[in-house]
């Protein structure tokens, strides 16, 4: 453990956690009776304060989702081991053998290549007791400010076989994609990039089933060989719920607003 954290003002407690009360609700409503299992809320920390995270932890939260690897190793040293982390920023392989170093850190969001996986596999230690979850993130959007694998292609489904076969320290979670802001503002519209996800998923899905049958079936998705979807940020989750999605990624409803300054780099922007 690094220095002791401080904690923030009484004031800022209280705005960290009465957010946190409302967005869990918020999912709660949203995802309804339609979802087998409860959706996870993960709560996305990136530039702000560890302190912040605590508030958050001391209120039962336990998944938070950050961008930048040495922000995220810094925060996973001083911060309690029972935390749950996601990597959700662009991932560059050469990072990936810090990232499975970090003892807790619980899924990679944001796989689009076979060295990444293999580069996540090689390094994680043999007697971890889970394998890491990995996400595919897809771009549904076309956006070339966006990173991912096209849907259409067979790029993702050899990435998926190659996770399969070739990674046995990797859980292939699900997918995962950012969709653009433009999406999610029209009204009453249903959101095309949640549509195009749920149908890659379905694809994939029936094409790794097909392929290799029940043996690796409980290595997959959520232990059935159900594809978790990954999808819905502050300002889409509700939306992104209806649609199907299991794992929300929920950073300014929560913690409010981030200084801009490195929305270029790990920040995955939604506006053009
Ligand atoms: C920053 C970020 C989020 C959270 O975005 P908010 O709009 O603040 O909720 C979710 N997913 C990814 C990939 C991000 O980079």
């Amino acid at each position: 453990m690094t220095a002791p954290l401080t904690r923030p003002s009484e004031k800022r407690s209280l705005e960290l956690v009465e957010n946190l009360t409302e967005i869990r609700e918020r999912v709660r409503q949203a995802a309804g009776s339609s979802h087998a299992s409860p959706p996870a809320l993960v709560a996305v920390s990136k530039y702000k304060p560890a302190a912040d995270i605590l508030v958050c932890y001391d209120a039962g939260q336990r998944d938070f989702g950050e961008n930048y690897v040495q922000e995220l190793v810094d925060k996973a040293e001083a911060l309690p081991r029972d935390i749950r982390w996601h990597f959700i920023g662009t991932l560059q392989s050469n990072k990936a053998k810090i990232l499975a170093s970090i003892p807790n850190i619980y899924s990679v969001q944001t796989v689009t290549s076979a060295k990444a996986a293999s580069g996540l596999n090689k390094a994680l230690h043999a007697e971890r007791a889970e394998p890491l979850n990995v996400l595919l993130q897809v771009n549904t959007s076309g956006e070339d400010n966006k990173s991912g694998l096209v849907s259409t292609g067979d790029e993702l489904a050899a990435l998926a076989r190659h996770v399969l076969a070739e990674c046995p320290r990797l859980r292939l979670h699900g997918l995962m994609t950012i969709g653009s802001l433009s999406e999610s503002l029209e009204a009453g519209v249903e959101n095309r990039d949640f549509a195009m996800l749920v149908h890659t998923r379905d694809t994939l899905q029936g094409v790794l089933r097909a392929e290799f049958g029940g043996e690796k079936l409980s290595a997959w998705g959520d232990g059935a060989g159900r594809l978790l979807l990954s999808m819905g940020m502050s300002s889409d989750f509700e939306a992104a719920l209806k649609a199907g999605s299991d794992i929300v990624r929920v950073g300014t409803g929560i913690f409010g607003e981030r200084h801009k300054k490195g929305e270029q780099k790990g920040e995955q922007t939604s506006v053009p």
